[in-house]
């Protein structure tokens, strides 16, 4: 028999008040894999990542962790199960400081015993993190910032890290520095579903990928296939 995947959404519909804009979704994410769904603004992406979340409650359709029905599950929930979102616009403490910010991320009660471990491993994936420790997190570079937001996720010892566009607003120098770090945390093993805008990363970064397009699933396939199918190239790449 198939192994589980690890995450399973299935007929995923949600909406805001009476404004549906998901539209019956389904995709898998491989333990392991990074999966990326890409698509413009307002596509339903952040949607997407928050129902996953537990923090908006769909209205129809399952999300399933390891063959556990999680639907209904509150975030708090999700979050024991090491689903971990990074949202977007890193939603980080300004007035705190780098290393406040990072150990919030492990404030739940199974992960305070490691906290010094996770902060160390944070550590040596980020070093410039290391460097800023006392610094006000609100006087981070955009690219810092990111890594910051990232560094708390990675504080929950996520088995599924979900990242909101990271690459949102930053220079392309700090865009491939970011995508880097994806590649460094997805060979210690860790599972990762990215939403992005920014296309040609987020393929290039990807197992597998979906492509979202007005709350609907158009297109689906490897990283690499994507990268090099027709309208995924005239619709997002500029027909590069
Ligand atoms: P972006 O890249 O611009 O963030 P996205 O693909 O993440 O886009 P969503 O933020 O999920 O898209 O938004 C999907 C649709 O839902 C958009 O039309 C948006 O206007 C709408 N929407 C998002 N949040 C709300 C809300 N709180 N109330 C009403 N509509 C919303």
């Amino acid at each position: 028999m198939a192994q589980e995947p690890l995450l399973e959404v299935r007929d995923l519909a949600v909406a805001y008040g009476s404004v549906q804009v998901i539209w019956g979704i389904s995709f898998r994410v491989e333990e392991g894999q990074v999966v990326s769904i890409i698509g413009s603004n307002g596509a339903g992406k952040t949607t997407t990542l928050r129902s996953l979340a537990g923090l908006l409650l769909p209205r129809g359709g399952s999300i399933r962790f390891r063959g556990e029905d999680i639907t209904a599950l509150p975030a708090h929930a999700r979050v024991n199960r090491q689903i971990v979102l990074v949202p977007e616009g890193r939603q980080l403490w300004p007035r705190m400081t780098v290393e406040e910010n990072l150990l919030l991320g492990a404030f739940a009660p199974a992960f305070r015993g490691r906290a010094q471990e996770r902060l160390a491993r944070v550590y040596d994936l980020f070093p410039r993190l290391k460097e800023r420790r006392r610094q006000l997190a609100g006087t981070l570079s955009g690219g810092e910032q990111q890594m910051c937001a990232i560094g708390r996720g990675l504080m929950a010892e996520p088995k599924v890290l979900m990242l909101d566009e990271p690459s949102l607003g930053l220079a392309p120098k700090l865009v491939e520095e970011i995508f880097r770090f994806v590649d460094d945390i997805s060979a210690q093993g860790v599972t990762i579903l990215l939403v992005e805008q920014n296309v040609k990363y987020a393929l290039r970064a990807a197992d597998h990928a979906y492509v979202l397009e007005t709350g609907r699933i158009t297109l689906e396939g490897s990283g690499r296939d994507l990268l090099h199918d027709d309208h995924v190239r005239t619709a997002y790449l500029g027909g590069a």
